[in-house]
């Protein structure tokens, strides 16, 4: 046999996955379906600017493990995500904190915001995302900065979404636009390309190359284990039906001025609006008056979309239905001893990039454990 692992997916677990194994010294054929490796992480130069191809990828961890993992391969700036909402034109700093407060009812002590949430709140037992998110935020945040957003993206009404998709909804009595609350964030300064060459550097890849093309059948010829980060549905040719994901449409612009927003984030958060968010990428990569030294910028807005066949499963729609029937899947995954699931598709998860790392390593030690032949 050629290969001790066949990778299905250059995508961050794939490729993490790769990097462990080819560390241990085995030897990874690493196939993708799309032309390039890097998965949703993949970016494309465009003016001199670095263009997240499949919407903004901010990396961001509280674990010391998968950062001090990553800065091996890449180094980071030091991006600090800060949004802005635009409801009909009103801007409000995210995520809620005391600058969105004031923006939305000149509140300007944290008792006089508190106050005002509380008197808005739902006290109920809540039934769906809507009763969910009156209860954490009250009325007013709900109505301009979650509804019209939160039912652009799920293509669906929030009384008809589950509550705990927000199982919370961070509210800060502080002036403090950090969107995450991690210790660690930041962009790869060569971008995220290089990062995932380093992670491929000693495997052989392949791209443009479908499993389901030819090697589904006969991969033991191939390789000793397989590890498998499509969708899990697919794998077992949807046996017990199709598990739901969602969709994006990206329609990316290159403008004759250095700076369009303002910043890398603007969420539309009406109704109206078809996009949910217009991303401005070189944000990413230099901030302050940096900004100006090239004279274009580049935009992406994103459209949320129904999934079909012919379009990327970008989010898992994890509903009580669908994880039922991912629970069936996973059983079935679970039986085999020769392959390996994992990243957001094959766990059907709504995996952040440090989850997707963590669970590759995860996997990679238990795989170690099980296996001899690599030594612990
Ligand atoms: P993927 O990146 O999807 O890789 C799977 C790969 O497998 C794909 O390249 C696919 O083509 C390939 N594949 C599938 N089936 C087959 C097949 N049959 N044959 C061959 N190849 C196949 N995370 C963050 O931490 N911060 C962010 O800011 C952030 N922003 C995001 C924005 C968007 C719009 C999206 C969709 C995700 C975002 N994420 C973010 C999540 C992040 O993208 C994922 O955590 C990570 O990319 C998952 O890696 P993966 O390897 O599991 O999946």
């Amino acid at each position: 046999m050629e290969y001790d692992f066949l990778i299905v997916g250059t995508g961050l677990f794939g490729a993490t996955f790769a990097r462990l194994a080819t560390n241990a010294g085995c030897k990874c054929l690493v196939i993708d379906r799309r032309p390039h490796t890097g998965g949703n992480t993949h970016c494309i130069d465009i003016s001199g600017i670095n263009v997240h191809q499949y919407g903004p990828h901010i990396f961001h961890t509280k674990s010391e493990d998968v950062w001090r993992f990553v800065n091996k391969y890449a180094t980071f700036n030091r991006f600090t995500l800060s949004p802005i909402a635009n409801y009909h034109g009103q801007l409000y700093n995210l995520p809620f904190n005391m600058n969105t407060f004031r923006q939305m009812w000149d509140a300007t002590t944290p008792q006089q915001a508190m106050a005002i949430i509380d008197s808005q709140r739902y006290h109920g037992t809540p039934r769906n995302l809507e009763e969910q998110a009156l209860a954490l935020v009250g009325k007013d945040i709900y109505e301009q900065l979650i509804k019209g957003y939160t039912e652009k993206q799920w293509g669906r009404s929030c009384r008809n979404l589950p509550p705990d998709i927000i199982k919370r909804l961070p509210l800060r009595y502080t002036f403090d636009n950090n969107y995450f609350d991690d210790p660690y964030q930041g962009i790869p300064i060569d971008g995220y390309n290089s990062f995932i060459d380093k992670l491929l550097q000693g495997s052989e890849v392949m791209t443009g190359c479908d499993f389901f093309d030819g090697l589904a059948n006969d991969w033991r010829h191939t390789a000793h284990t397989l590890v498998y980060t499509g969708m899990i549905d697919q794998f077992y040719q949807y046996r017990y039906g199709r598990l739901q994901y969602r969709s994006l449409r990206f329609e990316t612009e290159t403008l004759q001025t250095p700076n369009y927003q303002g910043v890398a984030q603007m969420n539309f958060t009406d109704a109206n609006t078809p996009y949910t968010r217009i991303i401005e990428h070189k944000y990413f990569q230099c901030s302050g008056n940096d900004i100006y030294h090239n004279p274009m910028t580049v935009i992406t807005r994103e459209y949320p979309q129904p999934y079909t066949p012919d379009s990327e499963p970008y989010y898992p729609v994890n509903d009580d239905t669908n994880n039922r029937l991912y629970s069936l899947y996973k059983a079935l995954a679970g039986k085999e001893t020769d392959i390996i699931f994992g990243g957001r598709l094959a766990e059907y998860r709504y995996y952040n990039m440090d989850q997707t790392i963590a669970s590759a390593m995860r996997k990679w030690s238990q795989y170690q454990g099980q296996d001899n032949r690599h030594g612990t």
